[in-house]
């Protein structure tokens, strides 16, 4: 006999006691954003690996060791998408969604894929839910999306949340302030970690952004963007900032948030949740006004992605239950066993959730099942009831038990399923 294929690392199965969680959060995403007027997209999950190359910037990690990157049959370089942005730009664009008029308002929902160090909730296969709000570059769309993620936040009952917000500055005010930065990181490099001195020419501004415990106190006093900004980024930044306290939005600024990924200017903004520490964002997410220029377009956008792993562990399950079947239909002879299908059929017509004995076991074993699996109804159908055109309804909350007329059992299903 061979051995048992198992999962490739970094990639897990998600079983049903949690897939739930999933479908929970997702559920309730959707319906949120959809009230902000935003549809749902489904994007490719593999793409042309010069689109994130382009896109996401080649200096950064994501690009440089992270991508799942490989030649098709054709000898064409494809890439597992790391990230949901680059897609639903080179949609938008490919798509001339602009046609929509206004902004065009999109979501999205599916895994993601990076190579990276697997650890306690982080895996190479990840689930990620994005909006993007492409169109415009006004400070009230800006305002408005990270309004609408606090909101979301808020509905699914995740309440040590913070919102860090900062400015990241325009291709007219961040070339100066970057050969400041260099300049005095330059000046460091001695004191700063391997990977941060590879980055002072590459990639500065993700020195800022550096965990390690003796880069952070030696960049205690490290220039930032903020101190920097052009004056319409300085609008643009004091204008989100009137939104967010008008929509009575909490967030704090932190000008020390640059995130992963090149394309990101003026506004940048990550949600924190205490639970899991500062190295873990919820949610982040910001403007992008230049990438759809690396792409061959040009439009404005900005958006956020949240893993929904994280927020699976953020969240409070307490009183949140993955829905039970409400009725196990059991068959107390072999004759009534078709007649136990068909009722279960019926009731599931009817909308509800039906469990019943395809293997042809005992009624007693039949039984022992339903109560394993906490379902409060059995109803119960043996040669008798079927000649009377009754079932026995046993009732395992208060263990009593009644026979009932089948279509009484099928009226009051209805009337219950209508409220
Ligand atoms: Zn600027
Ligand atoms: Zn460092």
């Amino acid at each position: 006999m061979s051995g048992l294929i198992k999962a490739i690392r970094g990639f897990s199965d998600v079983p049903p006691e949690e897939a739930w969680k999933y479908n929970y959060i997702e559920e309730l995403a959707r319906e949120h954003f959809q009230k902000y007027g935003y549809r749902e997209v489904r994007l490719p999950v593999v793409e042309a690996t010069e689109l994130f190359a382009r896109g996401i910037g080649t200096a950064t990690d994501i690009v440089e060791k992270e991508m799942y990157t490989f030649l098709d049959r054709n000898g064409q370089s494809l890439t597992l998408r790391p990230e949901g942005t680059a897609s639903a730009v080179r949609a938008y664009l490919e798509g001339g969604w602009k046609s929509w008029g206004g902004i065009a308002k999109i979501f999205y929902t599916g895994p993601m894929f990076r190579y990276e160090r697997p650890q306690k909730g982080r895996y190479r296969q990840f689930y990620q839910m994005g909006l993007e709000a492409i169109g415009a570059g006004h400070p009230e769309v800006d305002g408005e999306v990270v309004a609408l993620l606090h909101r979301l936040f808020l509905r699914l009952g995740v309440e040590d949340i913070t919102i860090l917000i900062n400015s990241l500055g325009c291709p007219v005010c961040r070339p100066s302030y970057r050969s400041e930065l260099v300049g005095f990181l330059q000046d460091l490099a001695e004191e700063l970690c391997s990977n941060c001195r590879k980055r002072i020419e590459k990639n500065p501004l993700r020195i800022l952004d550096c965990k390690v415990p003796t880069c952070r106190e030696n960049l205690s006093d490290v220039p930032v963007m903020i101190d920097h900004l052009c004056g319409e980024c300085s609008h643009h930044f004091e204008r989100v900032r009137y939104c967010l306290d008008g929509l009575d939005v909490p967030y704090a600024i932190d000008p020390k948030i640059v995130r992963g990924l090149d394309y990101y200017n003026r506004t940048a903004f990550e949600a924190i949740c205490g639970r899991l520490g500062s190295q873990n964002a919820v949610a982040a997410g910001g403007r992008y006004d230049g990438l759809a220029r690396e792409i061959g377009g040009d439009v404005p956008g900005i958006g956020f992605a949240m893993g929904i792993e994280r927020l699976r562990l953020v969240m409070e399950w307490k009183g949140l239950h993955i829905p039970l079947p409400e009725f196990y239909v059991a068959s107390a002879t072999e004759n009534a066993r078709l007649t136990a299908m068909t009722i279960a059929d019926k009731l599931r017509s009817m909308g509800s959730r039906v469990e019943t004995d395809l293997e042809t076991r005992s009624l007693k074993a039949q039984l022992r099942s339903a109560n394993r699996m906490n379902i409060r109804t059995v109803v119960i159908v043996g040669d008798d009831e079927i000649a009377k055109g009754t079932v026995i309804c046993k009732d395992f909350s208060n263990n009593t038990q009644q026979e009932i007329p089948l279509d009484e059992l099928f009226s009051k299903t209805a009337a219950v399923n209508r409220r």
